[in-house]
């Protein structure tokens, strides 16, 4: 009895320096990176072109930014262990909601075309809206970086009559998934390391934020995948009469 105790604190005291180890590494790289061509502009500046003047600073402003990310994703990542994190429930129209989403990434990826079809008369589901936001921004985002300039991301959104859910299907044409990988894409900090993911940007934190804010909210998230795109579905259950007003849960 007391060896399993040890073997779990054990276990955990090991998760903990693990992750505090991948959470240096992942802020050390960008760091590095703003140090080094910050110090480049300040002691050779004059000695620069105004082209490469221009192309360290973009280097700085990316690097900051994926920072910005992988600090916001770190937050959400410790409010959803917390067991106090608010979810505030409402019956939504999701279609508004996932048109908002698009054109917001839109704007990010101005050469792939998006297609969104939805069924006639959606019902409503019962959902903590900001959450399903950031669930669909990661898949919309992800079908955009993970798929060549001027693809096509497809979003369909169908109510299943059968079991009274709705399923949101994230489509593109990108470069698909290793079935052997599809299991662990959804754990913390897993990227697939390969010639063509290695020049994307990403800290691995999206899909298991985006598969545990979805499991909160009683959906269920899916992923099929083939070299020729992935695609990925979230399923919710359709709001029931019972379901109306704002329920404020702190789970
Ligand atoms: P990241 O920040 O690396 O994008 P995610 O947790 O969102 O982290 O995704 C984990 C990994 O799954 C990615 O690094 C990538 O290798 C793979 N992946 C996710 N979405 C896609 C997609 N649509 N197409 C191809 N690979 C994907």
């Amino acid at each position: 009895m007391v060896n399993t105790t040890e073997n779990n604190i054990n276990k955990l005291e090991q998760a903990h320096l693990d992750f505090i180890s991948t959470v240096s590494h992942e802020l050390r790289t960008p760091l590095t990176s703003i140090k080094g061509f910050a110090e480049t502009l300040l002691n050779s500046y004059d000695r620069l072109t105004p082209e490469q003047r221009e192309k360290f600073l973009l280097i700085i402003k990316d690097q900051s930014n994926r920072l910005i990310n992988l600090v916001e994703n770190l937050l959400t990542v410790s409010k959803m262990q917390s067991e106090k994190e608010l979810m505030i429930y409402k019956s939504v129209d999701v279609k508004p909601l996932i048109e908002s989403c698009v054109q917001m990434i839109k704007n990010q990826y101005k050469t792939h075309k998006y297609i969104l079809n939805f069924d006639k008369n959606l019902p409503k589901i019962f959902i903590d809206t900001d959450k399903f936001q950031q669930i669909m921004i990661n898949l919309i985002d992800n079908a955009s970086k993970y798929s060549q300039e001027g693809s096509t991301v497809t979003i369909n959104i169908k109510q299943n009559y059968d079991n009274n859910t709705i399923i949101i299907s994230i489509k593109d044409e990108g470069i698909g998934i290793n079935q052997e990988n599809l299991e662990k894409i959804f754990n913390k900090f897993s990227r697939i390391d390969s010639p063509l993911t290695r020049k994307i940007q990403g800290n691995g934190l999206g899909l298991y934020i985006t598969k545990t804010l979805t499991e909160k909210m009683n959906g269920k998230i899916e992923v099929e995948s083939s070299s020729s795109g992935s695609e990925f579905r979230v399923i919710f259950k359709a709001a029931s009469p019972e379901d109306s007003g704002i329920k404020k849960i702190k789970e």
